[in-house]
């Protein structure tokens, strides 16, 4: 099909042409000094990211479900108990993967588009046993499956109230540099990321950050049997800008470009304010379709992804399939219990407004194609409106502070 294809999924996002290029070299000496300058750059921009000054970033060739299993290998053990609410495919994967790693996992079932509920939370950590304490609450901050955002403040301050200890471990695949982050303010012990989603680099990296208690076990011994996902070698080599094994080279070149573009020209603050403007216009869109979005509560409606249910009697997939297929619009489809039923939108990393309204337009053509009663311009309209009455708040607001 002649014309770009439109790559609308929650991940992999669309990669700026400049990051591409910034790849496109001849791979080098990964342990010669231009390598090394690389690392340290990439390394240095990652903790601006993650919104932290001790904190440790490590990066893996991988994915976002290898630095999962690095964060949990390296400060819990065999036996310890861990508490997961369950709200979607990723927060339930985190107390699968759990499992397989012989923790005692408390899973709490929440159902799809629910948040976490901090009393809920802080009840159970004051009830904790007193003899074998939970070790760790684990959290996704962003459900990619549902398009729900946690408050992870609010998780870290009901840790607080409830004055318990445990390590605090999150997820941010889906909203690490598109959505707020402070891991030091939060006090997350570990963060968990990937490359290809709001730090707009293909697939290939798994990151994290450790804080420094979190690197504190790891030195003393704690966690579980482990070679690959090993703390200690990577911090001992990245010192000195190598690592224990080999690193994807041209991926970090891809991720200093990246991290130049989202720290040092656009600025995080821009960056978290253009993706809540844009996720502003797809809601429009969607409420104007008629259309429930899957995350129940407002104030958690996810600035990187909007799930939306489909009417009973359509099949979401038959819409993915067919957007995919006539317009070259890829669309994320409902997963885990919300196949069939429900269809994503990503609206994360490099993105801009008429990306976004030729999503909303060519989903709109999908839906007339397949008969769904959906009035076609209707979401087009309303996010069209949408981002005008951003522009117009903010020449508002830049007249005030001339006046
Ligand atoms: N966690 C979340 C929130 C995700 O969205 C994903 C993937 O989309 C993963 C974990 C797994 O990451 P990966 O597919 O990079 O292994």
């Amino acid at each position: 099909m002649s014309g770009r294809a439109f790559l609308q999924i929650p991940g992999p996002t669309n990669i700026p042409d400049r990051v591409l290029r910034a790849m496109d070299r001849p791979v080098v000496d990964h342990r010669g000094p231009e390598f090394a300058a690389v690392t340290e750059r990439v390394r240095a921009g990652l903790k601006q990211v993650f919104g932290t000054r001790d904190g440790v970033p490590m990066l893996y060739p991988g994915s976002g479900t290898g630095a999962i299993e690095a964060a949990l290998v390296n400060v819990l053990s065999p036996g310890e108990r861990v508490l997961v609410y369950n709200y979607g495919v990723f927060s339930g994967g985190l107390a699968a993967i759990s499992r397989r790693f012989k923790l005692d996992v408390d899973e709490v079932v929440l159902g799809y588009g629910k948040t976490i509920p901090t009393d809920d939370l802080e009840r159970r950590l004051r009830a904790d046993s007193s003899t074998n304490p939970y070790r760790a609450v684990l959290v996704v901050h962003n459900e990619t499956s549902t398009g729900v955002t946690v408050d992870v403040a609010a998780v870290r301050r009901a840790m607080d109230a409830a004055q318990h200890d445990a390590l605090f471990v999150v997820d941010t695949v889906s909203s690490l540099a598109s959505i707020e982050f402070c891991m030091d303010d939060w006090r997350v012990d570990v963060a968990i990321c990937g490359s290809q989603k709001g730090l707009m680099l293909p697939p290939g990296l798994g990151i994290l950050c450790a804080s420094q208690r979190a690197v504190a076990i790891n030195q003393q011994g704690g966690g579980s049997p482990r070679f690959f996902w090993d703390w200690a070698p990577i911090m001992r080599e990245n010192r000195i800008g190598l690592f224990p094994y080999t690193p994807a080279t041209l991926m970090l070149f891809g991720l200093r470009e990246a991290l130049q573009m989202l720290v040092d020209e656009e600025g995080l603050p821009s960056v978290f304010a253009r993706h809540a403007y844009l996720a502003e216009g797809v809601r429009a869109a969607v409420t104007a379709w008629g259309l429930p979005i899957v995350c129940e509560d407002p104030p958690c409606y996810s600035n990187t992804i909007t799930a939306v249910r489909v009417p009973a009697g359509f099949d979401s997939n038959e819409l993915t399939r067919h957007a995919r297929e006539r317009y070259s619009l890829s669309l994320g489809g409902g997963i885990g219990e919300l196949s069939g039923v429900a269809f994503r939108i990503g609206h994360l990393g490099a993105l801009n407004e008429l990306e976004v309204l030729a999503t909303i337009g060519g989903t709109e053509l999908a839906f007339a194609d397949l008969g769904l009663d959906v009035e076609p311009g209707s979401g087009l309209l309303a996010c069209q409106h949408m981002f005008l009455a951003e522009e117009a708040g903010k020449k508002l607001v830049q007249a005030v502070a001339v006046a």
